[in-house]
């Protein structure tokens, strides 16, 4: 009596939150909206859900605007560099900033199509775009460059965080050195720098429509060994002196193997990397405790 009495009760109540299933407003479920990493996709109500799904964690894909060879488009560092961080993304949620094209290039003004923000707005874009992103929930910042000519820019970026308070951690992803990892298809040309094999080969993977590799041979990516100066003297022409067509390397080699074997280790390095990030309970402790004794060095010894 009492166990079918229950059921009763257990019936009518099942009914009734049926019933009311059916007269609240449909909302979308959360596996509806799961796939999505862009930050520009999401809606703002899902954005909140998915900067906690995300532990804090964004990605802020740096590319830039230059010549890539005879034979890549203008923005194939950023293109590479995104398609990374989305394929990350959805391995290990995170969510990414969208199209970021304002890094450092004066090397390449010479070329066409080349876009140099000044130093100063550089660092402030950087500065306003991570302050912004940290306001919205973005407590972890990873930095992912695309680009060589970012490779200073971003560690001194990340070195100026400690100038004044942020709430924030600013962590740098930076270009990945492919080329002692076992396995890897062997690249021909040594000055493989700039738009050549390896660059080119990553495209085909990402953005195999924008690759013209009938041109890839129209124009020499050969070191041209204008200036030589001992290795432990830097100027800021050696690239110019060196490869002046702003193309190091030899596009024509490029390789869709190597383009997969390079895109599948960067992303897994990329998600390696992310996982490291959710788990840092120190570098944030670490700042705050840093900003507070720098408010009275002499008080801290
Ligand atoms: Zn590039």
């Amino acid at each position: 009596m009492i166990r079918l009495r229950m059921r009763a009760v257990r019936k009518t109540s099942l009914a009734a939150l049926f019933l009311l299933m059916l007269a609240l407003p449909q909302t979308p479920l959360f596996a509806q909206t799961s796939s999505i990493v862009k930050w520009e996709e999401l809606t703002a109500s899902d954005f909140v859900v998915a900067i906690q799904r995300a532990q804090l964690t964004c990605i802020l894909p740096i590319g830039i605007l230059e010549k890539h060879g005879p034979h890549l488009p203008l923005g194939t560092d950023l293109l590479n560099i995104r398609h990374v961080s989305l394929a990350a993304a959805q391995q290990e949620f995170a969510i990414v900033f969208p199209e970021y094209y304002f890094g450092q290039i004066f090397e390449a003004r010479h070329e066409p199509g080349t876009v140099a923000y000044s130093a100063k707005i550089q660092l402030e874009l950087l500065q306003e775009t991570t302050d912004e992103m940290a306001r919205n929930g973005c407590k972890k910042i990873v930095i992912a460059n695309g680009h060589g000519g970012n490779e200073d820019l971003l560690p001194y970026f990340a070195q100026t965080q400690l100038a004044t308070p942020h709430d924030y951690v600013v962590y740098v992803f930076p270009l990945p050195e492919h080329l002692d990892q076992p396995g890897r298809p062997s690249v021909k040309n040594p000055a493989d720098m700039h738009a050549g094999e390896t660059e080119t080969s990553h495209m085909m993977i990402s953005r195999p429509d924008l690759v013209h590799m009938d041109r890839a041979k129209d124009e020499s990516g050969a070191d041209q060994h204008r200036l030589n100066l001992p290795d432990t003297l830097y100027t800021g022409i050696w690239w110019y002196a060196r490869f002046p067509n702003h193309y190091a390397g030899e596009g024509a080699a490029a390789t869709k193997e190597l383009g997969e074997f390079d895109m599948k280790e960067w992303i897994s390095e990329l998600v390696t990397a992310l996982r490291a990030v959710k788990y840092d309970t120190v570098s944030l402790p670490l700042q705050n405790e840093f900003y507070e004794k720098a408010k009275h060095p002499l008080g801290t010894k």
